[in-house]
């Protein structure tokens, strides 16, 4: 499988393209691609190599596709096949003082895999292969670069799987899920990411190569200082390049139950996740649809449709479903007809609409975030009012996606179009406006700004406050780490040798 291609088109030839933030690494000499060659990796120079390691699926740059703005092209896209050329590569691009950003499926939809200073853009999808499949101990260990259902359909046929199914799961790594803690569709019984993985191997900013947990011989659980495996889980390609996991596996479910419920408001439903959880059920998935999303998803306006699945050991599976049946009664839903789920089941990982939107002049994006459950309702309507206060919105709506014992993920999507499709200006404006508005109602319910998405470009400066003081411990470590700051410099929102980290608003407009 090779790297995925978002699915708009460029709106010029790849040579004549612009970009939107003009590297400062734009070129590397002969010399420089010799010494790159020579550790194995592929090497590529070439304008359409580099036009397309320049972007990922972040919505606004998918538009600039289409008048033939690049994000920010690569001087060069090198691949390795294993750790030790990883490793081989990071050291040449130490010496020569140059970025390297790491990309993989560039399914990322924040921009994180864009190489805005230039550099080496970092192919790791070359980086394949399940080494180990333990169904004693239920390990998997797996290269970085295997693509999500390559993964899963290999551990299937030992009849286990990983249990990690985003939306993306054809178009991402696992290094991908790793540097963005990621969540997948059945993440309330698997877990999220960082729930699933057991140890990993990385390679440092000095081409030294560290593995930790699982892979450097720990067992399932350890005191044995900070968890080195997740300094690195959502560090997004800045502290280490991720060659490797360990990821914890299930046994593949004997039984599977679904359900569907239509609640009289989003808060009500909410509500009777909360009290699921707090009974200490389970089911894999969970998904709460506001009013909008009712409508547009299944055809039931003025409700708040839950579709519901488990999977599993039949008498737990069974217990999940009960306790949520009783709690969506208790809260005055009214159960609807189970084929609901096949539908969500079909479509689930449809997305075609986003480009054909997108195409349309229609400027569109979504944001997850989490919060606590005393949090939830007011930061949903405080978000979504707010979005719809933005002038040119057409659309803002949310569902619940991810359910916790403390909290869930709200994950939103607005669209709006201005009087002339075709004005940067405005789209930039709307844009900003509306990702401003639910970072900062999420700042105010006490939330976490991205729940799996991560932080990439467009939610870079909103990180520093968000963390607070543990911002000068994030800045120490990338110093610690990365003292020249070659890996994935601009983001995060931290500071670089290269020049700013880049802002939706520091874009340049053709
Ligand atoms: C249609 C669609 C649906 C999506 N649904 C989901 C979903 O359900 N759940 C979810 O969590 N996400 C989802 N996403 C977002 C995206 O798929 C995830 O963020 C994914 O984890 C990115 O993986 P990737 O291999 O594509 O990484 P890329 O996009 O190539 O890179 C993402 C970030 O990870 C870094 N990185 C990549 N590989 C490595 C590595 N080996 N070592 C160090 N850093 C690395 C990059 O530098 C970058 O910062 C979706 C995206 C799309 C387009």
């Amino acid at each position: 499988m090779t790297a995925a291609t978002p699915p708009i088109e460029w709106g010029k030839e790849p040579a004549d393209l612009e970009d939107a933030f003009p590297p400062a690494v734009a070129a590397i000499d002969d010399t420089l691609a010799g010494r790159l060659a020579a550790t194995g990796a592929e090497v590529r120079v070439d304008a359409a190599a580099r036009a397309e390691a320049s972007r990922d699926w972040w919505p606004l740059a998918q538009r600039w596709s289409l008048v033939g703005r690049a994000p920010a092209r690569p001087a060069a896209v090198v691949r390795p096949k294993t750790a030790a050329q990883t490793a081989a590569v990071v050291r040449v691009a130490a010496e020569a003082g140059i970025p390297v950003t790491a990309t993989a499926g560039r399914s990322g939809v924040c921009g994180g895999a864009v190489p805005v200073f230039g550099g080496i853009a970092l192919d790791c999808c070359g980086l394949t292969g399940v080494t180990e499949i333990d169904d004693e101990s239920l390990r998997v260990t797996v290269a970085a670069g295997e693509f999500g259902s390559d993964l899963e359909d290999r551990v299937r046929t030992a009849g286990l799987t990983i249990g990690h199914f985003p939306q993306s799961m054809a178009l991402a790594t696992v290094g991908g899920w790793i540097a963005c803690r990621g969540a997948g569709q059945y993440s309330t019984r698997y877990g999220k990411i960082e729930d699933i993985v057991a140890g990993l191997e990385v390679v440092l900013a000095d081409g030294r190569i560290v593995r930790t947990g699982a892979l450097a011989g720990a067992g399932p659980r350890s005191a044995m200082g900070p968890d080195l495996t997740q300094l690195f889980v959502g560090s997004e390609g800045t502290l280490g390049i991720v060659t490797a996991a360990s990821l914890r596996a299930h046994p593949l479910a004997g039984h599977e139950s679904r359900s569907a419920f239509a609640f009289p408001t989003f808060a009500a439903g909410l509500e009777a996740l909360r009290r699921t959880l707090r009974r200490g059920a389970t089911p894999a998935v969970l998904r709460l649809y506001d009013e909008r999303e009712s409508g547009r998803s299944f055809d039931l306006p003025g409700t708040n449709v839950l579709v519901a699945l488990d999977e599993g050991h039949e008498p737990i599976v069974e217990a999940a479903m009960s306790v949520l049946a009783d709690c969506c009664q208790d809260e005055g839903a009214t159960r609807l007809d189970e084929g609901l789920v096949a539908r969500w089941l079909e479509h689930r990982n449809d997305v075609s609409a986003l480009a054909s939107l997108t195409r349309g002049g229609i400027v569109v994006d979504t944001i997850e975030v989490a919060a606590s459950w005393s949090a939830l309702p007011e930061l949903y309507a405080d978000a979504t009012s707010g979005l719809a206060q933005v002038e040119g919105c057409l659309n803002a709506s949310a569902h619940e996606s991810h359910a916790y014992l403390d909290g869930a993920c709200l994950y939103f999507t607005f669209a709006g179009r201005g009087e002339d499709p075709a004005d940067e200006r405005w789209a930039l404006r709307f844009y900003e406006e509306s990702w401003k508005r639910v970072m900062e109602a999420t700042r105010r319910h006490g939330g976490s700004i991205s729940h799996h998405h991560g932080i990439g470009i467009v939610r870079g400066p909103f990180l520093r406050e968000a963390l607070g003081e543990g911002w000068s411990v994030l800045r120490a470590l990338k110093s610690a780490l990365d003292p020249a700051g070659i890996l994935n410099p601009g983001k995060l929102g931290l500071p670089s040798p290269f020049g700013d980290a880049p802002s939706v608003s520091g874009a340049r407009l053709a």
